[in-house]
């Protein structure tokens, strides 16, 4: 707690009484950590990949008649880091345009079906690859939702492609919207490896993992749950997971329906 003290006096020299104010600065410095942590997490996430990138193309400089197969090799890495630094640059302008409070959105009325099936076009390679059977259950006169389409997009795609990720070959993942009478509900259900209960309250944190080495192995960021809080927060929705250990994990996330 910060106090000032003004003494209030009656002429030059006699007081009169003072006025004490105080202010609970706990909350101002427990912002403040938070931002200096995410600009060290930040930091951080970036120098990694430049690193690698950097001591790669260092050796591939000193090296100029190195074998082509490990030439390959090395600009196969360089490539792969690359592209983990766009997908950080991206996540983080997306974070920061849902954060900016003033920012607002256009609204319309999205329809889900469509969502889903652009989703759909874009995590199905990921699932063909590692042969993971990809399930939907939607249906067809399902309400809409007022909102952004683009976030609704990329709130699907973030929560698909983790039950993607996280679940080894020949599982499933599954996407089932239902509605009640004020709220469109959906599920990501996935038969991968479970996130254990003592992580459950902190994975939609920034740049939270549970493996940090496993994330970044399957190419991630840290980012996507803590997008996909926000674009929740952003559309007066919620969401909630359940999980267990090498069983699996279901986010349910709801949307209100447009008055
Ligand atoms: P990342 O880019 O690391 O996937 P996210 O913010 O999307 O970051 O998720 C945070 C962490 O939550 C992940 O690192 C992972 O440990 C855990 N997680 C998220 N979704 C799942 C899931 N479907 N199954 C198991 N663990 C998950």
């Amino acid at each position: 707690i910060r106090v000032h003290v003004t003494p209030i006096k009656n002429d030059k020299t006699t007081e009169r009484g003072a006025v004490a104010v105080l202010r609970d600065v706990t909350e101002l410095r427990r912002l403040e950590q938070i931002r200096t942590e995410f600009v060290s997490n930040v930091s951080h996430e970036l120098r990694t990949p430049l690193t690698s990138i950097k001591g790669y193309v260092e050796t591939l400089l000193d090296e100029r008649d190195c074998e082509p197969g490990v030439r390959e090799r090395f600009l196969q890495v360089i490539k792969d880091e690359t592209d983990r630094l766009e997908r950080l640059i991206t996540d983080l302008l997306n974070l920061s345009q849902l954060e900016s409070a003033s920012d607002s959105f256009d609204q319309e009325l999205v329809n889900l079906n469509q969502v889903i099936e652009n989703v759909l076009t874009t995590v199905m390679p990921k699932a063909d690859n590692k042969g993971i059977d990809l399930k939907v259950d939607v249906p067809v006169d399902i309400t809409g939702i007022k909102g952004s389409r683009g976030q609704l997009e990329r709130l699907y795609i973030n929560l698909v492609d983790n039950g993607i990720k996280y679940t080894s070959e020949g599982g499933q993942v599954k996407i089932k919207v239902y509605e009640d009478e004020d709220r469109v509900w959906s599920e990501i259900i996935d038969t991968g490896m479970g996130i254990p209960e003592e992580d459950l309250p902190r994975i939609f944190e920034r740049f939270y993992r549970v493996d940090k080495t496993r994330s970044r192995k399957l190419g991630g960021t840290g980012l996507g749950l803590s997008i996909v809080k926000h674009i929740l927060e952003r559309h007066n929705g919620g969401i909630e997971v359940e999980s267990k250990v090498e069983e699996g994990t279901k986010f349910i996330f709801w949307l209100p329906k447009p008055k």
